[in-house]
Formats: structure tokens, C-alpha cells, sequence
């Protein structure tokens, strides 16, 4: 009996070891022509799309990590819409790996801001370089010999963009030069206008005292006749043109005064002591000057050219008043003058000339 069980016991052995052994060797040959086919990777997926596979899970992440927080040169940041998902899997061994074309799908889904900056002038952008450096070399470089009168209004402005756009250090300093040319051509156009202006002032200032000056040589102020004991002295030097009473196509009644031709400029004496009671425009008689010298007498300049007192200023013979002029009802420069004797014109020549 125990004989039996004994053999019984070492065939059902034997047969199991056969058995295992052939499992064994079985699992092995799967497990060798699996691998042997496949390999297994990371999947990589963006949105559900596969971008590629790579070995190593952590090695692709910290490349992505480090490619998005990259700030060197003129990156001021990256920002990535969506970050890639892993995916274990087996794949065929024939099949390559993809980095480099993870990388460049990772490089299409991320925009990158450059920092820049603008040398501005007047806070318009002239030019962009690529460090703040640069830009202030570049203003020193312009301001260098420049008029201090002359202000560019030169700055640098920090320029945050997608594209990276700079302008060359020549293009830069070409524009700014271009800048620095017209500025100071508009000020040196600016200043020799103003130079002109005060040295015509100058002139007509130094004209106008030539022509006071010799307007009192011009004309003699002693006394040639009299009004009521009143001594009257002639108001210009001239040639009489028109008498007192004359009739003439250019006049609708009789003459009211006396003409006396000289040329235009030449001073008008008052010719008495008085008071200006009229000095401005007054129609044919042109710029008037009226003068009161009481009792009753007055005297009329008219046709002047200029008009050097007011009314209610103090006259006297040696004052000039005007400047022989043609202004008015007049054909050419002479002195009109009329004395009126309580309102009524009389004729000059009874006291003068
Ligand atoms: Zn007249």
C-alpha cells in the first residue's frame, strides 16, 4: 500500500515540475519577443492630441519647466495656454522617440514677451535697442556738443512686446542724428529771425531819433508874426503849393488853409504855445492834429504822416507835433494848415509866411 502511494505521489511530482518548467519557458519566450517588439515610453498628449514619446517622464517636464521660465537675452516672460499630459505605454521598438518635436509643439503653444528699449524724444518712440545701456550710450553720444539751449527731450522707455523687434545701433543713431540736425536748424533759424527782428527794432529806433534830430534843425523857431499880440512862428520850411481861398477841381468850396509842399517826414512844428485838442484821423483832412491856443485861435496840421502828441498834451513852437504826410484828401506830401479865428478859417499868410 505504501509502495503505491509512494509512486503515485512522485508521478503527480514529476508531472507538475514538467509542467512548470514548460510555463516557465513559455512566459519567457512571450516576455523576451515582447520586449524584443516593444518598448515602453511616455505617451505625450496636448488636448488629447499625441505630440510624441519620450523615455523619461521627469527629464521632458524639467526641460519644459526650464523652457518656459527662461528669462535670458531680452525674455521678459513665457506664458504656455496648456500644459502637456504622460501617458505610460508600450510601443514599438522601431519606433523613434520625439524630443525635439515635443519641444517644438511646447514652443508653438507658448508666447514669449520680450523686454526692449526705446530711446524716446518727447516721448515719442525714435528708436528700439535691445539694452538700457545701449540707449543711454547712444543719448550721451547725441548730446554730446549740442547747444545746451537746444533740448532733444531725450529719454528711454521700457518697451514689453511678442515680437522682438530692435533696431540697429547705426539705424539708432542715424535717427537721432537725423533728429538732432533739424533741432538745431530750427533753433539757429529761430534765433537768427529774432536777431534780425531786434536789429530792425534797433534801426527804426535809431531812424526815429535821426529824424527827431533833424527835425529840429529843420525848422526855425523864432517868431514871424502875430495873432492878438500872440507870437506865432511857421510850422514847416516848404514851398507854398495852394493859397488860402483857391478853388481847384479836388475841393468842393474854397480853400480853408494854406499848403505848404516839403517832403514827406519832414517835423511839424506847433505854431504857438497850446493845448492838443484833436490828434487822429479825421476823413480829407487825413491825420489832424489840432491845436488851442486860447482867445479863441485855433490851428489845424493836417494830411500827416505820423503823429507825435495826443490830446490834452501841452504845446508850445518848440514842440513837434507830426510829420509832413499825404494822408487824406492830399496828391502829395505837404502841411495844410488852417488857423480859426472862434470856428471861422482866416488866411495863414495875414500873420505868415
Ligand atoms: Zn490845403
Amino acid at each position: 500500500m505504501n509502495f503505491i502511494l509512494i509512486n503515485w505521489v512522485k508521478y503527480y511530482t514529476k508531472e507538475a515540475f514538467k509542467t512548470l518548467k514548460l510555463v516557465t519557458i513559455g512566459s519567457a519566450i512571450i516576455i523576451t519577443m515582447v520586449c524584443i517588439k516593444y518598448k515602453p515610453v511616455y505617451k505625450v498628449t496636448i488636448s488629447g492630441e499625441t505630440i510624441g514619446f519620450v523615455y523619461n517622464e521627469e527629464i521632458i517636464k524639467a526641460k519644459i519647466d526650464k523652457y518656459i521660465n527662461d528669462t535670458t537675452g531680452n525674455i521678459a516672460f513665457r506664458e504656455i495656454s496648456e500644459l502637456p499630459e504622460y501617458e505610460l505605454q508600450l510601443i514599438d521598438r522601431d519606433k523613434e522617440t520625439q524630443e525635439k518635436e515635443i519641444m517644438l509643439a511646447i514652443d508653438n503653444l507658448t508666447t514669449t514677451t520680450y523686454k526692449t528699449y526705446a530711446i524716446t524724444s518727447n516721448g515719442e518712440q525714435k528708436a528700439i535697442v535691445s539694452s538700457q545701456e545701449e540707449a543711454e550710450n547712444i543719448i550721451n553720444e547725441i548730446k554730446t556738443n549740442l547747444n545746451e539751449n537746444i533740448d532733444l527731450k531725450l529719454g528711454v522707455a521700457d518697451v514689453y512686446s511678442t515680437e522682438y523687434k530692435v533696431t540697429t545701433l547705426e539705424e539708432a543713431k542715424n535717427t537721432l542724428n537725423t533728429l538732432k540736425t533739424e533741432k538745431v536748424t530750427e533753433y539757429e533759424t529761430k534765433k537768427a529771425e529774432e536777431e534780425k527782428a531786434a536789429q530792425a527794432a534797433l534801426e527804426a529806433q535809431k531812424a526815429k531819433i535821426n529824424m527827431t534830430k533833424s527835425i529840429a534843425v529843420a525848422t526855425p523857431v523864432a517868431p514871424t508874426g502875430s495873432i492878438n499880440g500872440m507870437a506865432l512862428s511857421i510850422p514847416v520850411n516848404g514851398s507854398i503849393s495852394s493859397r488860402f481861398g483857391a478853388r481847384s477841381g479836388s475841393r468842393s468850396s474854397a480853400h480853408t488853409g494854406l499848403d505848404i509842399s516839403t517832403s514827406k517826414g519832414t517835423g511839424i512844428r506847433a505854431i504857438s504855445a497850446g493845448t492838443v485838442v484833436y490828434a487822429g484821423y479825421k476823413g480829407s483832412y487825413g491825420n489832424l492834429i489840432i491845436v488851442d491856443h486860447g482867445n479863441g485861435v485855433q490851428s489845424y496840421y493836417a494830411h500827416c504822416n505820423a503823429l507825435y502828441v495826443s490830446a490834452g498834451q501841452s504845446v508850445d513852437s518848440s514842440t513837434t507835433i507830426a510829420a509832413v504826410g499825404s494822408t487824406g484828401n492830399s496828391t502829395g506830401p505837404h502841411l495844410h494848415l488852417e488857423i480859426r479865428i472862434n470856428g471861422s478859417p482866416v488866411n495863414p499868410q495875414n500873420y505868415l509866411y
